[in-house]
């Protein structure tokens, strides 16, 4: 019998879920960054800015939708006043009307203070507080996220210079970014970050993975350096309503991408199985288990003569989880989340 990893029903609306606008430290208004991920083709904006929560629910249209939420950080201070290691969060509200931030620490409100709030008359739930660089304080910072009504990701861990000795201990999130298009334009760093994802899987997290733009629009957006339109994730959702689309994201029905599309995904009679779109070259399921006797590896890939259209793969008893990548000619990705066999009863 099929197993569907991506809902056969509704359709895929295109998301682009971490974003700065002239809120924060962004060079586009709230209404031009609506305006030009409409005019791309995107569905789907979260305007996460630096440590402040906005209400943009009033830019969304009847086939655009604004999501709510903010990106929050702790750093790691040096005594010299830099810092090196740093943890970002995005937040993304669940429900349209939630307003409060959580775990608000004064050292974090320059952008708050810029839109004229002062620190304690930020909505918020709790205390004010001094948020430390460590598992513990960043943890803290996660579960009240959570509590307060928030879906937490995890940013960009090689920009962050975050390893798994870091990462490996927090908790609470819903999601990684695999890919983070404004650090790969602006800092060259990874192509992706999809190594620190499988650390976390081995670590048996059941998380999902996201490709953001996290794009600030330092350049025009139709310059080639443009941290806009290279990272987004197509959401499999009824339709477009804020709680169709969080209620998608809350189950993983999307998958994440730089270009490539994904159009069906299940499995079958132990293998799973497919279907790309255009321009796509290769593809690879990657997992934790090789067995000789089977005759798979824990990496398998298939490359094509021409394009590929539909691929599969077998899946062993040893597995513990698989996610699938493909790659397009031009060496763009798109990226599965994992799926765990205990979850899909194989
Ligand atoms: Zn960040
Ligand atoms: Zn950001």
């Amino acid at each position: 019998m099929k197993k569907y990893l991506l809902p056969p029903e509704g359709r895929f609306f295109k998301a682009n879920l971490h974003c700065h606008s002239t809120v924060s430290d962004g060079r586009l208004s709230p209404e031009a960054l609506r305006d030009a991920y409409r005019a791309h083709g995107y569905s789907v904006l979260a305007i996460t800015d630096h440590e402040i929560m906005m209400d943009h629910s009033d830019l969304s249209t009847d086939d655009f939708l604004m999501i709510n939420g903010y990106e929050a950080y702790v750093k790691e201070n040096m005594d010299d006043g830099r810092y090196m290691r740093t943890c970002h969060l995005n937040f993304i509200a669940r429900r349209p009307d939630l307003k409060e931030m959580v775990y608000v620490d004064p050292d974090y409100v320059k952008y708050s203070q810029k839109n004229g709030f002062r620190p304690e008359e930020l909505p918020r739930v709790g205390e004010l507080v001094k948020r430390r660089y460590n598992a513990r304080s960043i943890n803290r910072l996660m579960a009240e996220a959570v509590k307060a009504g928030y879906l937490v990701a995890y940013n960009h861990p090689s920009w962050s210079l975050e390893t798994v000795q870091e990462y490996g201990f927090y908790e609470g999130m819903y999601a990684m970014e695999v890919y983070n298009h404004g650090t790969c334009v602006d800092a060259g760093f990874p192509g992706d970050d999809a190594r620190d994802y499988d650390r976390m899987l081995h670590l048996g997290r059941k998380i999902y993975a996201l490709a953001n733009d996290d794009n600030h629009n330092k350049v025009p957006l139709d310059d080639p350096s443009s941290d806009s339109f290279g990272g987004f994730n197509m959401i499999k959702a009824e339709k477009l309503s804020y709680e169709s689309i969080i209620q998608a994201l809350e189950r993983g029905d999307f998958y994440a991408s730089q270009g490539p599309e994904i159009l069906d995904l299940y499995v079958e009679d132990g293998k799973v199985h497919l279907t790309c779109g255009e321009r796509v070259k290769q593809a690879f399921l990657k997992c934790d288990a090789r067995s000789k006797r089977q005759g798979r590896s824990c990496h398998a890939g298939v490359v094509g003569e021409g394009y590929l259209t539909d691929v599969t793969f077998d899946l062993l008893e040893e597995d513990q989880y698989f996610r699938m990548e493909v790659w397009d000619e031009n060496g763009r990705k798109a990226f599965t989340r994992a799926y765990f066999m205990e979850d899909l009863g194989i």
